[in-house]
């Protein structure tokens, strides 16, 4: 099998495995007690707060563990949000883009629906970036924060963050970034991004699923989502998954180190794969930035098939990816991202996106590339339509 889907999630690294395993094991007291194990568990927190600060640039007390990359956005944008307005109530807009993750697009949504904010949406272009125009139209005195991701999880267009954040920042409007996907492929020092918040998640970067973390820059309000206890300084209650911390802390640590040299051979191998599958398929549209984009993301749009069929072909052929549109939850609506960047439904329904770790090789992307190609092939002599 050739695993081409590590935007949705990778396997656990062993070193990652090693150095959470203690936690879960000899040294498993909650770091609230005040025993010795309760001391061996804080103490194993703290470095992993210090070691996950050191890769995103910050201070320790700026990094708040969580249980993934959901609730670090919830917690982003509901927590600035919400506090900000309870300081002045003129503060009540959120401004998100149109191609984010569900976690902050409903995240924005609930506040409008439950809290009365309104929400402006930041439209991207036909390549899915934001521009720095764009954003500047729907900046108002009233906006309470900006949430715009750093990288997507569909077609891996990379945003000018750091201009972005420049532009809210001119208003003293807080930014948060949705950096799930472009963690260990894109530097995440929160100081040069100049950015307010930025979420992760273990599991795409080699931790277990279940784990994640939210930066939130000193002077920052924030309102807490979950109450209780009042761990993280009270600003996430819940007796703190130790291990998962130190997983998230060990999978970044690694990831930094070798992030440079990781994003320009996997680009390298991703530029080839998509040459490859343009030359099988000459119809291949793909979607998302030319240049711009996560050195691990390539995604297409097959005219003539749909994603699913492709999928489900590719499947049988021993590649496994993702279709792009959104036929979870019954629906067989196109991907909303596509739709936002102006691709037409007939297209959009026929997405697929190939995402790959550090672990690929030129020679499974060949093999996977001549799949493509029998894939798209086969589901177009059927002359398949979208199952729904
Ligand atoms: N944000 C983006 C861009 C994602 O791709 C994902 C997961 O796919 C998430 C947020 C959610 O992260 P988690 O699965 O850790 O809740």
């Amino acid at each position: 099998m050739i695993f081409l889907d590590a935007a949705a999630t990778t396997p656990v690294r062993r070193e990652v495995l090693e150095a959470m395993w203690p936690y879960l094991t000899g040294e498993f007291g909650n770091p609230s007690s005040r025993h010795s194990l309760g001391d061996a568990a804080a103490t194993a927190l703290a470095a992993a707060r210090t070691a996950s600060a050191k890769v995103l640039g910050c201070r320790p007390g700026e990094v708040i563990f969580t249980s993934g990359g959901t609730e670090a956005d919830n917690l982003a944008v509901k927590g600035i949000a919400l506090a900000r307005r309870a300081a002045d109530p003129r503060l009540d807009r959120v401004v998100i883009s149109a191609v984010e993750h569900p976690a902050v697009e409903e995240s924005a949504r609930y506040l409008e629906r439950v809290h009365g904010f309104a929400v402006d949406v930041v439209p991207v272009d036909a390549c899915g970036r934001v521009t720095e125009e764009a954003l500047a139209a729907v900046l108002w005195p009233g906006t309470a924060l900006v949430s715009i991701m750093y990288a997507n999880n569909e077609v891996g267009t990379v945003q000018p963050i750091a201009r972005l954040a420049a532009l809210a920042h001119a208003q003293g409007t807080p930014f948060h970034t949705d950096a799930v996907q472009a963690a260990g492929w894109l530097p995440l020092d929160t100081a040069v991004l100049g950015v307010d918040a930025l979420s992760v998640s273990g599991h795409k970067l080699g931790a277990p699923k279940g784990n994640g973390a939210l930066f939130v820059r000193g002077r920052t309000r924030l309102e807490p989502v979950i109450h209780g206890g009042g761990q993280e300084r009270g600003r996430r209650s819940g007796t703190e998954n130790v291990a998962g911390a130190v997983a998230l802390a060990t999978a970044l640590t690694l990831a930094a180190a070798s992030q440079g040299d990781r994003a320009s051979h996997v680009a390298a191998l991703r530029d080839d794969f998509i040459r490859a599958v343009r030359a099988g398929v000459p119809g291949a549209v793909l979607t998302g930035h030319p240049s711009e984009r996560l050195p691990s993301v390539a995604s297409f749009c097959f005219p003539g098939t749909s994603g699913e069929s492709v999928l489900l072909e590719l499947e049988r052929l021993g590649v496994i990816c993702s279709s792009g549109s959104a036929c979870a939850a019954g629906s067989d609506e196109p991907s909303p991202v596509l739709r936002a960047m102006g691709i037409e439904d007939d297209i959009a329904q026929a997405a697929v996106r190939f995402s790959f770790d550090s672990t690929v090789t030129a020679a499974e992307l060949q093999e996977a590339a001549a799949a493509v190609r029998t894939a798209v092939g086969s589901v177009q002599a059927l002359g398949s339509t979208h199952p729904g």
